[in-house]
């Protein structure tokens, strides 16, 4: 817990989301922002914040995140139209929270590159 991390707040629920899935190392709430019509964020409950600082203990926290937004666009359904999954990693990436988290995007054609 960072004290002056937004999403650790969401993840400690000092600051409320619309959750959308949850276990004991990690949190899935919707965007506040939404860029398509499904735009979830999944986020590891403990503070990482960006991918620069991933370690390899972290392998399975991150492994799980990925099985779990698998089966999220499942039960979403846009498994089969297709989705993306976005990680932006600092200033060129355009990470705007300083805390490690995978967008979920879906729901629409999402056109890359961008223009
Ligand atoms: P980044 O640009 O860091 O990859 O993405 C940050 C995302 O967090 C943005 O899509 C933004 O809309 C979302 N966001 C920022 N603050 C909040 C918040 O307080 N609640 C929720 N649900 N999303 C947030
Ligand atoms: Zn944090």
């Amino acid at each position: 817990m960072k004290s002056d991390c937004i999403f650790c707040k969401i993840a400690n629920k000092e600051i409320k989301s619309e959750i959308v899935y949850e276990d004991k190392d990690m949190l899935a709430f919707k965007d506040i922002d939404p860029k398509a019509p499904v735009h979830f964020l999944f986020i590891p409950k403990k503070h990482i914040t960006t991918l620069n600082d991933i370690l390899p203990e972290d392998g399975a926290l991150l492994g799980n995140m990925f099985l779990k937004m698998k089966e999220t666009a499942l039960k979403h359904g846009i498994s089969s139209d297709g989705y993306r999954i976005v990680a932006n990693c600092n200033k060129n990436g355009g990470q705007a929270v300083l805390h490690l988290h995978f967008h979920l995007l879906g729901g629409r054609s999402l056109a890359w590159p961008p223009g």
